[in-house]
């Protein structure tokens, strides 16, 4: 089993910024309204992830490190219209069997926590302890146990910005979640719940001007931002709330925008997504691509004036 872990571990586990994907979007599931992140070494000593949110029912959170164990799908049917992040319950299981793996999580109903300690998949702890409702996740010295992977990891630099990239994907769209992300004790961003003009200038100080632009048809509906004085090729594109890539949907947006920065959101019928090319990835594949491309394309000639951000 060990062999099998450390195996489906190299799926959702790439490097630190897929850990740090994986526990935001269990901090979201579980309705944070506060994500507080710290990095250190570019996450390759430290990726930490505190929630508020529910918590962990003290029974469940043995299962919950398991692998393919998840709270989150009950039917066949949930499998096509999942509106969680998680629904696959291997990560966790994968985390903790290639890093020293801690958590600890009080559920809303309960007055004591459980921490947890899983060193390369080695159960070393587990006990009840006083804790804040919610749950947070420490995962130290990533692929410790496995070191030719670990020395497929970029430099601490190349490896933070990968990690910060993570953050930003997700803290543009949450945005009524306060977030508060720090790297080598160095406090990056505090972020309090606002509008999405301003999330994205305080994630972008740079921008100083957005357009907004929207369009509706039969397939769905996509909207967003274009900043007409950020032109570094920064991009984000979202598909029912998930950060996603598609290299040729980026292709007919960058047609229309050149090189400016852009948040686009698309909201379509989940069954015209396929979001499971990859286990990790966020790559995703459109079911009748071309009338995506269309509405993508008519929203982005719908622009309304810019207004000047504060
Ligand atoms: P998935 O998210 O696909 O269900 P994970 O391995 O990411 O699988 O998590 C396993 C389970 O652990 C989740 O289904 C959830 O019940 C629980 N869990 C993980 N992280 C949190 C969290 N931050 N808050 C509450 N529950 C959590
Ligand atoms: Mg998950």
């Amino acid at each position: 089993e060990d062999v099998i872990n450390k195996i489906a571990a190299g799926e959702v586990v790439e490097r630190p910024a897929s850990v740090l994907k994986e526990l935001i979007e269990n901090s979201i599931d579980a309705d944070a309204d506060r994500i507080e992140i710290r990095i250190e070494r570019g996450g390759k000593r430290l990726i930490e992830v505190k929630d508020n949110g529910r918590g962990i029912h003290p029974d469940d959170i043995l299962e919950a490190v398991r692998r393919f164990s998840t709270s989150k799908i009950y039917t066949i049917d949930d499998l096509f219209s999942v509106s969680s992040y998680g629904f696959r319950g291997e990560a966790l299981s994968s985390i903790s069997s290639v890093s020293r793996f801690y958590l600890i999580s009080r559920h809303k109903d309960f007055t004591l926590g459980k921490e947890l300690l899983i060193e390369g998949g080695e159960f070393r702890h587990f006990s009840d302890v006083g804790a804040h409702q919610g749950t947070t996740v420490r995962v130290r010295d990533l692929f410790f146990n496995l070191p030719v992977r670990e020395r497929f990891l970029k430099t601490e630099k190349t490896e933070l910005k990968h990690t910060t990239d993570v953050f930003i994907r997700y803290a543009l769209y949450h945005t009524d979640i306060s977030f508060r992300f720090s790297a080598d004790g160095k406090v990056q961003y505090v972020l309090s719940p606002e509008e999405t003009e301003s999330r994205i200038k305080r994630l972008f100080p740079a921008v100083k001007e957005l357009i907004y632009f929207e369009s509706e048809d039969k397939v769905g509906r996509c909207y967003g931002y274009i900043s007409p004085d950020y032109a570094t090729g920064r991009g984000y594109i979202y598909v029912n709330g998930r950060p996603v890539k598609n290299k040729s949907l980026m292709r007919v947006i960058r047609s229309k925008v050149g090189n400016n920065f852009f948040t686009l959101f698309l909201e379509l019928p989940p069954y015209f997504v396929d979001h499971n090319i990859h286990p990790a990835k966020i790559e995703v594949k459109f079911r009748k691509e071309r009338s995506v491309y269309q509405l993508v394309k008519k929203s982005l000639e719908n622009l309304q004036k810019p207004t000047i951000v504060s």
